[in-house]
């Protein structure tokens, strides 16, 4: 999630979730933003569809009727336009931030990964995705404005997030849209490094969090596979976008296998902490 729009959440989201299906691990991508940009990225008619996320979160139960399987391995709870209304719907009902989560434990079937496409505010809908998960990742471009707007993000999403989801933590950003060689972009890089580095020795709730590796460059066939409804694998399998995906999806997985393995070794549970970035030693989670 980012409040901001345009920062790459929903390119994020569907070629992440595209790349892990790839390597042949269940994922659930739910789209939760009423403009239903991840639903249109994977080709999907909302016209066709019975249910979507809207009765999901009216009626949880609903759910099942909402699974789309989009591409093997890849199922999704696709977004409508109602999806705006159901923001004040929900405001009168009970467990109004729990019905996502309510949602999801009612599909059929496992997901190893849930991935969730939020709209860019705090709203209601935002506030379900928090209650469901426990990890927020931010995506972001390296602009100056990134480093001040993103301690202030970190701190709303852990006071909202955290009071309905004590266990909610922060692991990371993802540079989208990067421009790797310009001077600029570099040196909010080294920004957001120091950034995450002084966390580390502070008691904020993002502490352990970092940037994700590798950033996810600037490449036109991003943004222009959306249109065909396509994920960036079917639309330019070897362009910089879908190797920068791969790779991350790549990195993703290992590290949540190493989460497993270490889980199983110490039999400790604590919540999982993607830590994917080679410089930043992992944290123990609170
Ligand atoms: P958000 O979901 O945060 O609003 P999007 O993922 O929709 O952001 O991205 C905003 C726009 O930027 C879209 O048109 C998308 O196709 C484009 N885009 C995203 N990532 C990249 C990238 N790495 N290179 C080029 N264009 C991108
Ligand atoms: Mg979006």
């Amino acid at each position: 999630m980012n409040q901001k729009g345009g920062v790459g959440k929903s390119t994020t989201a569907v070629n992440l979730a595209a790349g892990i299906a790839a390597m042949g691990r269940s994922v659930l991508l739910v789209d939760l933003d009423p403009q239903a940009h991840s639903t249109l990225h994977l080709g999907i008619d909302q016209d066709t569809l019975n249910a979507s996320i809207y009765d999901t979160l009216i009626d949880p139960a609903r759910a099942p009727d909402a699974l789309v399987e989009a591409r093997k391995n890849l199922f999704l709870l696709p977004s409508v336009v109602d999806l705006v209304g159901a923001e004040i719907e929900l405001a009168s009902m009970p467990a109004r931030e729990k019905r996502l989560a309510q949602g999801i434990v009612s599909l059929p079937g496992r997901f190893e990964f849930v991935i969730i496409d939020c709209p860019p505010s705090l709203g209601l809908l935002t506030m379900n995705a928090l209650a469901a998960v426990r990890e927020v990742i931010v995506p972001l471009q390296a602009h100056f404005l990134a480093l001040q707007g993103l301690s202030r993000l970190l701190e709303t999403v852990m006071l909202v997030g955290r009071s309905v989801n004590p266990r909610l933590r922060v692991s990371g950003a993802i540079l989208c849209m990067h421009e790797e060689k310009t001077r600029h972009s570099k040196e909010v890089v080294a920004d957001l490094e120091a950034f995450f580095k002084a966390s580390r020795e502070k008691d904020v709730p993002w502490r352990g969090a970092g940037l994700y590796r590798p950033p996810i460059r600037r490449n036109v066939k991003l943004a222009e596979c959306p249109s065909f409804g396509q994920t960036i694998f079917e639309y330019a399998r070897w362009c910089p976008g879908a190797l920068d995906y791969e790779a991350l999806s790549k990195a993703i997985v290992t590290q949540w296998d190493r989460f497993l393995e270490r889980k199983d070794d110490a039999a400790t549970h604590h919540a999982p902490h993607v830590d994917v970035r080679s410089d930043i030693p992992r944290v123990p989670a609170p």
